[in-house]
């Protein structure tokens, strides 16, 4: 069996963008309301010639209490069945306590966790990421899930996790 990759994180922080951005197509539906993804979708991917999969996680939970315990849930479901999980944050927003759910369950985890800091869509946005060390999940990735900005550097990291 391939390795898994599953991206997670509260709505609207751009996961799909990010799959879409890993698996080289347009596949995985993004929109500006949060919540569109259906609750988790596979897709096959290839980098430096190694396949894998990438599972997107999404889901609309509408009050803020119940979104905290849908991501932890998210979380705790990627712990089982991925091989490597990505933390995907809104670097420009900054952590939320959503986020700090997410990042508790993930460090309590054996699995390998890659924080990305996405929407960094230029050189200048940089700093923000650094206010995601508070996560306590290590460096945080810059990467502009969007335009591509650091995701090669994103999928070498990956590589080197699975
Ligand atoms: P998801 O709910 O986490 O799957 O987020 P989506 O991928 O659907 O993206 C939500 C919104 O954020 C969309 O309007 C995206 O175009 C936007 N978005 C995603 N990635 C980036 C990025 O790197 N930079 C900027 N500026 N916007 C982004
Ligand atoms: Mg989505």
């Amino acid at each position: 069996p391939v390795p898994v990759v599953a991206v997670v994180g509260r709505p609207n922080v751009g996961k799909s963008t990010l799959v879409n951005r890993i698996i080289g197509r347009r596949q995985a539906v993004v929109e500006d309301k949060p919540g569109v993804t259906r609750d988790r979708v596979s897709y096959d991917a290839v980098w430096a010639g190694r396949k894998f999969m990438v599972v997107d996680t999404g889901g609309w939970e509408p009050d803020a209490k119940g979104r905290a315990a849908a991501i932890a849930g998210q979380a705790e479901i990627a712990m089982r069945t991925a091989d490597v999980i990505i933390l995907v944050v809104d670097a420009i927003v900054g952590a939320t306590d959503v986020d700090e759910a997410a990042a508790k369950v993930l460090q309590r985890g054996k699995k390998p966790v890659l924080l990305v800091a996405n929407k960094i869509d230029d050189q200048r946005q940089e700093p923000e990421a650094s206010g995601l060390w508070s996560l306590g999940l290590g460096e945080p990735f810059p990467v502009s899930a969007l335009h591509g900005r650091g995701s090669g550097d994103l999928l070498d990291e990956i590589m080197k996790l699975m």
